[in-house]
């Protein structure tokens, strides 16, 4: 309960996912858009930057040690002596102080304090008119960045878990942005909205928050400085309004509203002859879902979420017995396994990846899986193993193919990896969703068992429009002459190549495009389980 009654304050944004929520707030502490990102701690909080801090100084010293001696091998001990200089003012305990001291009497978060610091020594030794002393403020610039690096890869967590958000229910989390990693790190039992200074549409986290059935709004820049943990808020995800202390007659009115139905659970519906509906398979929450719902199996098994909400990878045999587990849940309707995607926004903290300028184009997909081979082995044993059942077949799908050569690679990698099993069938599919990969899909389709086309990030990618950022969210729409158009050429392609395409992005969840999937003569989906029933609807009235 709040002591005092707050002003109500109304503010607006981009409405991500359906429903209305009153709550209470528990911020999350991740920034993943600006250094200068500031958000309020208090309590318990505090220690926990002030722990965020020293883990930060111990991560970025480690560093500096490794790069000292690469730079002392390769060029020099000159140098390398750069990089020990480096290292101590890092571990200078004045400087810690200064940091410590900012985050208790200004209450600010980590990040900010350290920026605020470094910012200000770097300005006064910049100052002053001596070469050699103003070259070395550039040091607390490259301190600060490799700092933030490292904070920016650390495991985040929410800022008053020791509070309500432990303990309570009715939590909306307010984030700088709604991350994949978030997302499922968030029990959904006692999460009742998400709101966020950032996010788009159609990225992982918004299309979670919609797979769970939570409201979401996200594009409030600077709302973290508005509200601390506990503040009373009310948000809808059908509008886009979120009200912070919100009076009694407003949740009435909200909650009451008549402009929306109250929010009904999906009732299952029976498959549609010739038109197949599967689901996309996220959390452990959408397989029981996906069951409920009673999908014709899984067109795509998100295999890094789980490694995401663990926060390490998975070894072979811990992966086996996840594998087995959904492949019986799913009692031989077969599920298509996607290898790992990781990277851009689905980037794994624990993997200490360097920072991008641009992780949407970087190592991700297919890429990394190449880079970190170790990793793709790991997932093809276990994959393979739940082959090995006598007249066994699974089917496994590679990310972000860009084209066949990388398709041939990396197939070859997963095949020596398993080539001492007694591996039973396993059907090579890749996801279409980079448009170079889709200009060939001819010569892709004498490759390839299957295909499935995956429309989020093909969007991202035809019509340059990042699917995380919510400024330009207003441009990302694949309903476009162009977009179909390949589309089509993607279908005669499969056909002519007689081989099974699917369409799996969010769009495939929406009934409007139902009929022109089905004119190019795409006859599977595979969508988020809460959509097949709306899905099956709409084909069966056009079948
Ligand atoms: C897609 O890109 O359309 C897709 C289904 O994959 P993801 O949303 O996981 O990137
Ligand atoms: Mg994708």
């Amino acid at each position: 309960m709040e002591k005092t009654k707050q002003k109500e304050t109304r503010i607006e944004g981009l409405a991500l996912s359906k429903g209305r929520a009153v709550g209470k707030v528990c911020l999350f502490n991740e920034n993943r858009h600006s250094n200068l990102s500031m958000y309020k701690v208090e309590g318990e909080g505090i220690e926990r930057e002030i722990a965020r801090v020293d883990r930060a100084i111990e991560i970025a010293g480690e560093r500096l040690v490794v790069i000292h001696d690469r730079v002392e091998e390769r060029i020099g001990k000159a140098e390398a002596e750069i990089f020990t200089a480096q290292k101590m003012i890092l571990e200078d305990s004045q400087l810690r102080k200064e940091v410590v001291t900012h985050i208790t009497e200004e209450n600010v978060n980590a990040d900010y304090a350290i920026t605020h610091v470094l910012d200000s020594y770097e300005a006064r030794l910049q100052a002053i008119d001596d070469e050699y002393i103003s070259a070395r403020a550039t040091d607390f610039g490259e301190i600060k960045r490799r700092l933030l690096d490292v904070m920016g890869n650390m495991q985040p967590s929410l800022q008053c878990d020791k509070k309500h958000c432990q303990h309570g229910k009715n939590r909306i989390i307010v984030a700088d942005e709604l991350t994949p990693t978030l997302t499922v790190d968030i029990d959904p039992d006692l999460t009742i909205g998400f709101v966020t200074e950032h996010g788009g549409v159609n990225s992982h986290a918004a299309i979670l928050a919609r797979a769970l059935g939570i409201p979401a709004v996200s594009g409030l820049q600077g709302v973290r400085g508005l509200i601390g943990c506990g503040t009373n808020l009310l948000i809808d995800g059908s509008s886009g309004v979120v009200i912070i202390h919100p009076t009694d007659e407003s949740i009435a009115d909200f909650m009451d509203a008549e402009t929306e139905a109250p929010r009904v659970e999906p009732v299952a519906v029976d498959p549609v002859k010739g038109f197949e509906v599967m689901a996309n398979v996220s959390l452990p929450a959408d397989l029981d879902e996906c069951i409920r719902m009673n999908a014709e199996g899984v067109g795509l098994y998100r295999t890094e979420f789980e490694v995401m909400a663990a926060g390490r990878f998975f070894s072979e045999d811990e992966l086996f017995d996840r594998y087995d587990k959904i492949a019986k849940a799913m009692a031989g309707k077969g599920v298509v396994f996607r290898l790992f995607d990781i990277g851009s926004d689905k980037a794994m903290p624990f993997m200490q990846i360097p920072s991008e300028e641009n992780p949407a184009l970087g190592w991700r997909g297919a890429r990394l899986l190449l880079g970190r081979r170790d990793v793709l082995e790991t997932q093809a044993r276990a994959l393979a193993r739940i082959s090995e059942v006598k007249g066994g077949r699974i089917k496994i799908m590679y990310p972000m193919i860009i084209d066949a050569d990388q398709f041939v690679e990396i197939k070859s990698v997963f095949l020596n990896a398993i080539k001492d099993f007694n591996y039973g069938e396993i059907l090579h599919g890749i996801m279409f969703e980079v448009p170079s990969a889709c200009l060939m899909a001819r010569e892709l389709y004498e490759l390839i068992d299957f295909a499935s086309i995956g429309t989020n990030d093909l969007t991202q990618y035809l019509f340059a429009v990042d699917r995380d950022n919510e400024l330009v969210s207003y441009d990302y729409n694949p309903d476009r002459a162009v977009f179909w158009k390949l589309m089509n050429q993607m279908a005669d392609a499969a056909q002519e190549a007689g081989k099974p395409l699917s369409v799996c992005g969010e769009l495939a969840g929406d009934p409007q495009h139902i009929r022109k999937l089905i004119d190019m003569g795409i006859t599977s989906v595979s969508v988020s389980p809460r959509r097949i029933t709306d899905i099956r609807k709409a084909a069966a009235e056009l079948m």
